[in-house]
């Protein structure tokens, strides 16, 4: 048992429960006042965490129950269910990592608004593939935001650099990029004037209208950006009439949910029940059903039906269930060995990464 709970063992019941309520409510005062990186920097705040924990785990110890509120229901069936940290006989609380199932003893385990847990190298990992993907920026876990300045101390020092470094650039809906094609360099909003772009690197400026050099009157017709349409247009893509995202239709219904959330028709790219389209498209709903017959097993024409029974899962309701053995993210195409989540109404399977982090 460390120092600061110690004293405690020769309190009766009412008082030690009394007085760790109140280190408890002051620590969380502390956290909303000064927040991240003050009132004695990041040692203090992983000061102040760590003794969280022990108090948290003292108080388990002991037997007493926990005041706080629990993280919401999100009616998704037990498996999505944090958790929560067990106490180990010396008091110290071991947190089992939500992503990568072990079960990692550390004093730096970032525990998400949602309740989920991470590990310092789970959470590393989000972070870095948030500066890759932009699917997964800014990180989160079911649905609600990891905010860098809770989460920072728990990556690793590379990912902390970069993406404090990076974290403006992520942050910028209206990004302009140096237009020198070798140097590409973002310009920050601070080398910005009217519509000109100054590189911080090279110096060259950029017209943040067109993205090319900086030049006298309107800007020159954008070619590049028309044959990305033509293209999209010839594969039968659609583009988010939101973030301007191209989306193909792979599971067969015209309702698409964009990753910026927006809902559309496919056909016509309208607001999703604006418009007069049919709601599937045959040929690709027969062919998402024989690719989960092949898959799983089954009647191809029955999986179809129940698909389109089920096409309401592409708000986000799906129900998953963990299957062993492994295979392919529907959602990233990545090969997972382990298991795989798979919504047993629309038979899609998902990685935790996607499930949780997008
Ligand atoms: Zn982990
Ligand atoms: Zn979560
Ligand atoms: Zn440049
Ligand atoms: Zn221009
Ligand atoms: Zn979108
Ligand atoms: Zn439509
Ligand atoms: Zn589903
Ligand atoms: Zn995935």
């Amino acid at each position: 048992m460390a120092a600061h709970t110690t004293v405690l063992d020769d309190l009766d019941d009412e008082t030690a429960h009394l007085i760790i309520k109140c280190q408890l409510e002051e620590l969380t005062q502390l956290e909303r006042e000064f927040g991240a990186g003050s009132e004695g920097g990041k040692d203090g705040e992983v000061a102040r965490r760590f003794y969280e924990a022990e108090l948290k785990a003292y108080r388990a110890l002991r037997g007493f129950a926990e005041e706080e509120a629990q993280a919401p229901d999100e009616g998704d069936g037990v498996d999505q269910q944090p958790s929560p940290p067990a106490a180990a006989p010396d008091g110290v609380p071991r947190f089992e990592c939500s992503v990568c199932d072990e079960r990692n003893v550390s004093d730096y385990d970032y525990s998400a608004p949602c309740g989920h847990h991470y590990c310092g190298d789970c959470l590393s990992d989000l972070f870095a593939t948030s500066m890759r993907d932009e699917r997964f920026y800014p990180p989160r876990c079911c649905n609600q935001h990891i905010l860098f300045e809770s989460a920072g101390i728990f990556l690793r020092k590379e990912v902390e650099t970069e993406f404090a470094d990076k974290k403006e650039e992520l942050d910028d809906s209206r990004r302009t990029y140096c237009h020198v094609p070798t140097c590409s360099t973002y310009v920050p909003q601070s080398h910005k004037q009217a519509d000109v772009a100054r590189c911080p690197s090279c110096q060259q400026e950029t017209c943040i209208l067109c993205h090319g050099a900086t030049h006298e009157g309107d800007c020159p017709p954008d070619e590049a950006a028309q044959s990305v349409i033509d293209t999209a247009s010839q594969e039968g893509w659609q583009r988010c009439y939101s973030c301007q995202r191209m989306v193909e239709l792979t599971i067969g219904c015209n309702h698409i949910t964009c990753h910026c959330r927006a809902q559309f028709c496919y056909v016509c790219g309208e607001r999703w029940r604006t418009c007069r389209c049919p709601q599937f498209h045959e040929e690709r709903l027969l062919a998402r059903a024989e690719q989960v017959a092949d898959r799983e097993g089954g009647n191809a024409a029955e999986l179809a039906e129940q698909l389109r029974q089920h096409h309401e899962c592409q708000r986000g309701d799906h129900e998953y269930e963990r299957i062993e053995g492994g295979g392919d993210c529907d959602e990233c195409g990545e090969y997972l060995r382990v298991f795989i989540w798979r919504c047993e109404n629309c038979h899609t399977d998902i990685c935790s990464r996607c499930r949780f982090n997008l």
